[in-house]
């Protein structure tokens, strides 16, 4: 898989080379008298404007549902309310559903959900987060067999990429863009978790099937923004290790705009250790470019305190959090 992803790499910075080598070929249009404007170099629109209080709307009631744990009612009635939500925007819906089983011998209703914004255009733009909330608060000292409610680790991606999807239909963006919620992300198996035997491949359930089940056959996009964790108070989002390796120029690139955006204090250019999320799935085995952005520590090298604990509730969301990264992701997907 390493080998295909650098080999693909190559094929592009090649693809690019020759583009640009196409295009300082041409010849200029004969200048003409009558006007002197030469074809715009950007067919940018311009960015819509994120609306934070709409996302925290969308944020509160994913939590209002209960925990999406997969198998309970509040999993099935949140995904009903994502497919919904997608199709009123106006945007080309679907679920993707399989009978999954995890590393403990459950089986379980697996659902993805994906919305396509201009399916018929060849640019391509994958945004996605996990909607599913893990079933125990295993960091926590208390009620650690007990779900919690996953503000931050589920729902705030979703209410961010929610927002990013009802401004879509009006925005006149050319790229196609595909918003891809993804389902049992958090049901992976605990390092030290001894009741099962050890198995690999135990978290991101729900992109490994879809990397492997694409919507559409022949799908590809240009590169992937995956958001986890993005709606904390106190933020700090430092490049990912997984991101660093398979798509260090998207990482560039969005966290040059962050930067650009006066947000650098929260963008850092810090690299972190590598980790386990859904985009390394859709890196190795969807071969798409795709970056995390994920709230991490890097200080103590660990994800906040309330990471998988019954702390990961309402009170430690911040609007602005919210804002600060559905802005920098919509500056990004508008500017190509
Ligand atoms: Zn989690």
């Amino acid at each position: 898989m390493a080998v295909l992803g650098k080999k693909s790499k190559i094929l592009n910075l090649i693809a690019v080379a020759a583009f640009l080598i196409i295009s300082s070929c041409k010849q200029p249009v004969k200048e003409s008298t009558e006007t002197k404007q030469e074809t715009p170099a950007k067919t940018n629109v311009p960015v819509p404007a994120f609306n934070a209080d709409s996302a925290l709307v969308y944020l509160q009631a994913q939590v209002a549902f209960g925990p999406r744990v997969p198998g309970t009612d509040a999993h099935a009635k949140c995904a009903d309310y994502l497919y919904q939500k997608l199709k009123s925007f106006g945007l080309q819906t679907q679920i993707q559903s399989e009978t999954i089983t995890t590393f403990d011998s459950k089986k379980f209703r697996l659902k993805n959900i994906i919305a396509e914004y201009k399916p018929e255009a060849k640019q391509r733009v994958l945004l996605l987060a996990h909607w599913d909330t893990r079933p125990c608060a295993d960091h926590d000292s208390v009620r650690k067999d007990q779900p919690f409610d996953g503000a931050n680790d589920g729902a705030s991606g979703v209410a961010v990429l929610l927002e990013i999807a009802r401004l879509l239909p009006a925005s006149g963006l050319e790229t196609g863009i595909d918003i891809l919620f993804v389902d049992l992300e958090d049901y992976g198996q605990e390092e030290d978790d001894t009741r099962f035997p050890r198995q690999e491949n135990t978290w991101c359930l729900g992109s490994q099937f879809w990397a492997k089940n694409m919507h559409r056959p022949d799908y590809f996009a240009q590169y992937g923004i995956l958001l986890d964790m993005v709606g904390g108070v106190n933020p700090v989002f430092p490049k990912e290790g997984t991101s660093l390796y398979y798509a260090p120029d998207v990482l560039s690139k969005v966290w040059n705009i962050a930067q650009k955006m006066g947000y650098g204090q929260y963008f850092i250019n810090e690299p972190a250790p590598q980790t386990i999320d859904d985009h390394l799935y859709i890196n190795q085995l969807a071969n798409i470019k795709t970056i995390d952005i994920v709230h991490y520590d890097n200080v103590k090298k660990e994800y906040p305190p309330y990471h998988h604990t019954h702390g990961d509730n309402l009170s430690i969301i911040d609007k602005n959090t919210l804002d600060m990264v559905g802005r920098v992701v919509l500056q990004t997907v508008f500017n190509k």
